[in-house]
């Protein structure tokens, strides 16, 4: 549903009035592959676009294994060749499991659709700069070292007030804005309607390494899920030869730092998977370790009449298929073409707004029901012995690729994989009741004050 927001809203804090505004478009909020993506596209659509950046590009953020689906919309931006000189290919996901003998490897190149093969481990710092030049290339007025301060909506759209880092204030005056900040959620944090995921809950430390063990040939930049005891780690090898490690835990687990410094936990982390130390034995950490806690959360609605709200801005559930980036940029795209109808052909707005938001909701629902699973038993089993009867394996895939906008028809087979799911849950009652309990217990929030927050 979308929500309406009142004239003046949001504006009690504000001092609008003591600065001139400038007119646009659209004004979008934060430079990410959201924020960047939906600039670019709505300029090439001949709008005055304004894209306000907190930071400066290039900056460090977490997030560098990207989807075979992400590459369609590389090209579909005019940027795949950019990604393509700063990517390692990603040919497939493997997942280690503690309590099976085999590696499971999943190739993208037998998915129901053979035709993204691969996807991409990326620098977020070297591929978000490549999608805000692009927009700035494309025509949006990109502005950096500017962070969006209020937003008040009225009627015809809203004015947005911006600091500058060097103290100086800014404010325009937008037809429509994106919000597009990321896990600041911007808007939904004003709004009060941003909810931590009851179902769900996660927080991860991580850090870049040099000297990890790689495999050989075209499996060299693939990523690898290490289950563990307390949660799971990635395993991702970048370009330039360092590899991206982070630990993706419950929560109750960061308690238990107990005063060590976060390298040190780390490390103490790592000890707890043989596997992952086999690979990491000749490395060594090349930057500080980062931590975020208690990440997945949902906003209750994606839009309003002068807004739509992208990517992590809108919600945020959890790693495991680093499906984020994909959503974030597929968004984006479902975004202009909705900020485009609303501005061209404003009796038709609620219809677009309606389908964008159809859009929006389809890939964290789709992703949730596996993500909330994945540290189950039976789920583990599953994903070790994959079977390919009905398709299922096949279809699974293709999810891991972010093949779910499209035509490749996967939904019966993945309907048939989550009835295998339940049967096999319920030939193991006991282990599946305990394992419920745990996770109950488990996603309970646990203070983070003791965390580092960044990226
Ligand atoms: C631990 C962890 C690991 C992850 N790993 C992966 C992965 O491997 N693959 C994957 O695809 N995804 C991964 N993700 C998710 C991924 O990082 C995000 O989904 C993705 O970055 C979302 O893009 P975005 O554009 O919505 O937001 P962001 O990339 O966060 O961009 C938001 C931008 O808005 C700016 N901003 C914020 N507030 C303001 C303001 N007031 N004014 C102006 N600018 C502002 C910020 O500076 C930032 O540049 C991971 C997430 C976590 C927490």
């Amino acid at each position: 549903m979308p929500v309406h927001i009142p004239t003046g809203w949001c504006s009690a804090v504000t001092t609008l009035d003591a600065v001139s505004a400038r007119d646009c478009d659209v004004l979008v909020i934060g430079g990410g592959p959201a924020g960047s993506t939906a600039a670019a596209l709505l300029a090439d659509k001949g709008h005055r676009v304004v894209l306000l950046e907190r930071a400066r590009h290039p900056r460090f953020h977490i997030g560098e294994s990207l989807l075979p689906a992400n590459l369609r919309l590389f090209e579909q931006l005019g940027v795949a060749e950019e990604i393509a000189a700063i990517g390692i290919r990603k040919y497939s996901a493997e997942f280690v499991s503690p309590h099976h003998d085999n590696q499971q490897r999943f190739n993208f190149g037998e998915a129901m659709d053979r035709s993204m093969p691969y996807a991409y481990q990326v620098r977020r710092s070297e591929f978000d700069h490549i999608l805000i030049g692009n927009a700035a290339r494309k025509g949006a007025e990109v502005i950096e070292g500017c962070r969006v301060k209020d937003v008040d909506f009225h009627a015809d759209g809203a004015n947005v007030m911006a600091e500058h880092e060097d103290g100086r204030r800014e404010q325009w005056a937008a037809r429509f804005v994106i919000d597009a900040s990321g896990r600041d959620t911007f808007l939904a944090n004003r709004m009060r309607a941003k909810h931590r995921n009851p179902k769900h809950n996660s927080s991860a430390m991580y850090a870049h390494f040099a000297g990890a063990r790689r495999h050989e040939g075209c499996a060299e930049g693939n990523i690898t899920i290490y289950w563990f005891e307390h949660g799971w780690f990635w395993f991702i090898p970048l370009s330039d030869g360092a590899t991206s490690i982070g630990a993706v835990t419950w929560p109750y687990y960061m308690k238990q730092r107990n005063g060590r410094s976060m390298e040190a936990f780390l490390d103490d982390t790592i000890a707890l998977c043989p596997a992952l130390v086999e690979r990491l034995k000749d490395a060594h950490r090349v930057s500080p370790v980062e931590a975020t806690g208690n990440f997945s959360y949902t906003t209750d609605h994606t839009h309003g009449e002068r807004y739509v709200l992208l990517g992590d801005a809108y919600a945020f559930i959890d790693p495991v298929f680093s499906s984020g980036v994909m959503l974030a940029m597929q968004g984006a795209f479902f975004g202009a073409e909705a900020v485009d109808t609303c501005l061209r052909d404003p009796a038709r707005a609620p219809r677009a707004l309606a389908r964008f938001d159809k859009g929006v909701r389809h890939g964290p629902r789709e992703f949730s029901w596996f993500i909330y699973r994945m540290t189950n038993p039976t789920m583990r089993d599953l994903f070790m012995g994959p079977r390919n009867t009905l398709r299922m394996k096949e279809a699974l895939l293709s999810l891991l690729a972010g093949d779910i906008y499209g035509r490749t028809p996967i939904w019966f087979s993945l309907r048939a994989f989550k009835v295998v799911y339940y049967l096999s849950a319920l030939r193991h009652l006991p282990r599946t009741f305990a394992a419920w309990q745990r996770r109950r217990r488990n996603i309970q929030p646990v203070e983070d004050g003791e965390m580092v927050a960044r990226g």
